[in-house]
């Protein structure tokens, strides 16, 4: 059995610039790129071409992007019958700025992602209740997400939450969730909790380990991530150096490998660490989607 991602598919816009532009500034950039993206098409195709096989849930409109996600699923394998079809909502965007240190700023309409309707909560528990690990992020309709994550609980099936762009949701859910992904900024906001030093990393873990998920992986960018399962300490996972030029998608890229070793049978740390090697690749290449590595590259880089 392979996993279900249910979550956003956005077409990604992205330009270079010289520099972020300030409130109220226009910057001549470029070179400008189009391409798949979004949180769950990022994570779902990291972890497909690690070898998993994936399940992708996403919604999108019926406009001229629709045809780029179908393209997608054809060329990332995802089985086309967990394409959903909204009748009003667009497709979503993700309109992105690049600069010369690879810094990103971002601003995503999410559109069809947030339009899931009560046929839909069918389809989407035909896909959870048949696989073995269900990966989401916050970047659709809530409800939708609910209702994976009470057909997981049914199904007793792990659920690995990258909680994405961070807003505010019904913490009881985090008892259902065993994996749990924020990334320093999210992981402030759900904790309160100021992330400077290690301590604070382990203080900010355990109040989210309270929380009820059981293993917390903070994400620190290019210093890795921070593994807590419960006792005394935490384990800092060292990131990998390599020369970045596009952290855009980094964090998605971590899920995705993180999930694909989980399914192959891999501890949560040796989890964890593919997912540090495979999204220092990411950020490696520009674009999102796109900069996901494959086995190949992933070993070749492991070596
Ligand atoms: P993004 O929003 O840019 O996709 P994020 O903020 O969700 O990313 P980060 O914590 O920045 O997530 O990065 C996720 C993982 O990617 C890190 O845990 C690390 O393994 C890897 N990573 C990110 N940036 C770098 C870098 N510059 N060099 C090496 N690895 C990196």
């Amino acid at each position: 059995m392979g996993i279900t991602v249910l979550g956003s598919y956005n077409v990604d816009l992205m330009s270079r610039s010289p520099h972020l532009p300030a409130p109220g500034e226009t910057v001549l950039g470029g070179p400008f790129q189009l391409g798949p993206g979004g949180k769950g098409c990022n994570q779902a195709t990291a972890a497909a071409r690690l070898g998993c096989a994936v399940r992708f849930m996403t919604k999108v409109g019926n406009d001229s992007f629709r045809e780029l996600a179908e393209k997608t699923f054809r060329s990332e394998n995802f089985p086309i019958e967990y394409l959903l079809i909204s009748d009003k909502g667009q497709t979503g965007c993700a309109l992105i700025v690049v600069d010369q240190e690879g810094e990103n700023s971002i601003v995503v309409a999410p559109g069809a992602n947030m339009d899931y309707l009560q046929e839909d909560m069918d389809a989407i528990e035909a896909s959870v209740a048949g696989s073995s690990l269900l990966l989401l992020q916050l970047e659709i309709s809530m409800e939708a997400n609910k209702k994976a994550i009470e057909v997981a609980q049914a199904y007793d099936i792990p659920v690995l939450l990258n909680p994405a762009p961070y807003r505010d949701f019904d913490k009881s859910l985090l008892k259902h969730v065993t994996y749990l992904t924020p990334n320093e900024t999210e992981a402030e906001s759900m904790t309160g909790i100021n992330l400077r030093i290690e301590s604070d990393f382990l203080e900010a873990a355990k109040v989210l380990y309270e929380m009820g998920a059981s293993h917390v992986m903070i994400t620190l960018g290019k210093k890795g991530c921070y593994l807590y399962s419960g006792g005394q300490a935490g384990e800092l996972l060292p990131g990998f150096q390599v020369k970045a030029v596009d952290t855009a998608g980094a964090g998605d890229c971590f899920n995705g490998a993180f999930a694909a070793a989980i399914l192959a049978g891999k501890s949560v740390s040796e989890a964890a660490l593919q997912g540090n090697a495979a999204a220092a690749l990411s950020v490696t290449k520009v674009g999102t989607a796109p900069s996901m590595p494959n086995s190949t590259e992933l070993q070749a880089f492991l070596e």
